[in-house]
């Protein structure tokens, strides 16, 4: 029988709630048979840095490397700058195992009430590629004359060929494998004309090794119209580091909810564990309460699960998500309704257990 290594970092906040359900959900996928998951807890974040000074330790990537996957809660705390939870934690992985590809896949959900009220769900099914290694967060700048009047800073978005090559690559070949092959190059390339250039021509060259994709630009700024006007004329999109954090915030919730979107960030060659999680944050305002949609952290699985190559299984969990949204009863508070992140996670425990007998009947 199969057995994957998986690494949970519930991190802050509602990480500490939505986690503990994803691996609950990767329980009762493991006892359907098939494939066993081995799981290692890592408590980093903020309880750790008021411990140690850091969020997590100096060799902490060490103790992931032969992880087969990592699935993460939040980085974010209330009493903690959120550069260092963010720079200290998540983006040290990301970093640090070169998940250069950030995959956010949006769909409106069944049962899910969204908030576009001429957009029917067959309309709004996207996949956003984010660039998740330099460009705006590449972490190059500096301040000087701190508190000064003459203070200056700098944050410098690096962009290089090597770097946006290889997004866009995966990101002609992951449309190439979706049912309408199209592909939106996001930028801002009027107002930004060095970098941005720079993507619009590696575009059009990856371009030709992918001649059955349809593809077109966008300028940022006119992406988010085109997402609430015309959803259905946008399959894949890609677009920068920044550009695509604040796509997919939108995307999130034009699909219903934060709490339900989910990202794998994806090393696609493999030299590194990739790593998935919800889209939302620490959500401080409802942690502890019992009060957290997991479906973010569920589709994440799902996510995972593709990833290590157990479509069946991700297919099955997907299924079990879907019929649970279904249910109005359960829906959590972000969605209008007043279940609990317990009564989510019985629920697609259930769903997968009653697959489980319909299979064998
Ligand atoms: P961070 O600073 O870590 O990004 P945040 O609280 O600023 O955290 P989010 O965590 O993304 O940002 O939350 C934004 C809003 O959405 C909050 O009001 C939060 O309660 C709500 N929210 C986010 N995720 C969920 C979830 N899984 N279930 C229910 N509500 C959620």
């Amino acid at each position: 029988m199969k057995t994957y290594r998986i690494a949970t970092i519930p991190g802050d906040g509602i990480g500490k709630e939505v986690i503990p359900a994803g691996q609950r959900v990767m329980q009762a996928i493991a006892d359907e048979g098939g494939l066993r998951f081995e799981f290692q807890n890592f408590d980093w974040g903020g309880d750790y840095y008021r411990q140690h000074g850091v969020m997590m330790p100096a060799d902490g990537l060490d103790a992931l490397r032969d992880q087969d996957a990592i699935l993460f809660g939040s980085a974010g705390d209330p009493d903690i700058a959120d550069h260092i939870t963010l720079w200290g934690l998540r983006l040290k992985i990301c970093q640090g195992f070169d998940q250069y590809a950030n995959v956010r896949p949006t769909r409106i959900l069944p049962g899910i009430d969204a908030p576009l009220k001429r957009c029917t769900p067959e309309q709004l099914n996207w996949v956003i590629v984010r660039e998740n290694s330099e460009g705006e967060y590449s972490g190059v700048g500096g301040r000087v004359h701190q508190g000064h009047p003459i203070e200056a800073a700098t944050d410098v978005s690096i962009m290089t060929r090597a770097g946006v090559e290889r997004i866009l690559h995966y990101a002609f070949k992951l449309a190439q494998s979706r049912p309408r092959k199209l592909l939106t190059v996001i930028t801002k390339s009027n107002a930004q004309r060095h970098a941005m250039v720079m993507w619009d021509e590696i575009a059009l060259q990856v371009s030709r090794e992918f001649p059955d994709v349809t593809w077109d630009k966008e300028l940022v700024d006119a992406a988010t119209a085109r997402m609430v006007n015309r959803p259905a004329s946008l399959d894949t999109i890609v677009a920068t580091n920044l550009h695509a954090d604040i796509l997919s915030d939108l995307a999130a919730a034009l699909a219903g909810s934060l709490g339900i979107a989910p990202t794998g960030n994806i090393d696609p060659e493999r030299r590194y564990p990739s790593m998935f999680e919800p889209i939302h944050g620490s959500a401080f305002d409802i942690m502890g309460q019992g009060l957290a949609n997991p479906v973010g952290t569920f589709w994440s699985v799902v996510m995972l699960l593709e990833h290590l190559g157990e479509t069946d299984a991700a297919a099955r969990l997907m299924q079990a998500i879907e019929r649970v949204t279904s249910t109005p009863a359960l829906h959590t508070r972000d969605l209008g309704g007043q279940a609990r992140t317990d009564d989510v996670t019985d629920a697609v425990c259930a769903q997968l257990a009653q697959g489980r007998q319909e299979k064998a009947a």
